[in-house]
């Protein structure tokens, strides 16, 4: 959900928090589908429930654009399903743009099927068998971080992240109100991590949209350049808040 903040006065911003969260579930078997209702419905989240991959996309694609009009605020998502399956139906939504935030829940626990569910733009990831109750608090994290870490759109192309303003016009960037100076890799990497908010990239990733394909070099300089723009950004470099490490992958932001 996109806001332009400043439009807003504060009756609509506590209308705001005040909204039903709705919560797409979709799981094909269907004990543990209603069970997941049953849990998140006594919670007060407004809960749609479907069998497969390719309901569930249909049901995304209705108003999957503009991103401010879809119509579910969590995406709880089996990764084996019939039709489409999970990480196919996750990556269709990143590919469109879409940050909406994806739980996975899946009875695959190896460790690539974590990485890939994340690389791919999952937010996390929850094994079953689960505890409702670890279960609901995950939804309820995802829910509270994206309605703090939605990028606010002041005007088109400037982007703003909690204290962060980036203009990418004017080539600046303020951080906590201080001007800061960024080369322009550093620039061009930070303006790549607020456009995709808590996107998992691996080193490749970045130094193909940031470098570019004719880069010669080792994927060290992707970590240097990192170190380098947590040390302007970060309050504490060596506790970063922003630019996170995602271990075994790569790097988020937010
Ligand atoms: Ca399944």
């Amino acid at each position: 959900m996109m806001l332009a903040l400043n439009m807003l006065n504060n009756s609509d911003i506590q209308n705001l928090g005040t909204v039903t969260n709705r919560i797409l579930v979709v799981e094909d078997e269907e004990s543990i589908r209603e069970l997941i209702v049953l849990g998140l419905e006594e919670e007060g989240f407004t809960v749609v429930a479907v069998g497969d991959g390719q309901t569930a996309l249909n049901k995304c694609q209705v108003q999957a654009v503009p991103a401010q009009e879809f119509p579910f605020d969590l995406i709880v998502l089996d990764l084996m399903l019939p039709q489409v399956n999970g990480l196919d139906l996750c990556r269709f939504l990143r590919y469109k743009g879409n940050h909406v935030p994806i739980l996975i829940v899946s009875a695959k626990t190896t460790e690539t099927d974590r990485v890939l569910g994340l690389e791919i733009g999952a937010d996390d990831y929850i094994s079953k068998p689960f505890s409702m109750r670890e279960f609901v608090a995950r939804c309820r994290a995802l829910l509270r971080r994206n309605r703090l870490n939605t990028p606010v759109e002041l005007e088109p192309s400037i982007v703003q992240f909690q204290d962060i303003i980036l203009y990418p016009e004017e080539y600046r960037v303020m951080v906590r109100g201080v001007a800061v100076n960024l080369s322009p890799r550093e620039f061009r990497l930070l303006e790549l991590f607020m456009q995709n908010p808590r996107r998992v990239w691996g080193r490749e990733q970045l130094l193909d949209r940031v470098w570019g394909m004719d880069f010669i070099g080792d994927r060290k300089t992707v970590d240097v350049h990192i170190r380098w723009l947590r040390e302007k950004l970060e309050l504490d470099p060596s506790q970063p808040q922003y630019i996170t490490t995602v271990r075994g992958f790569g790097y988020r932001f937010g």
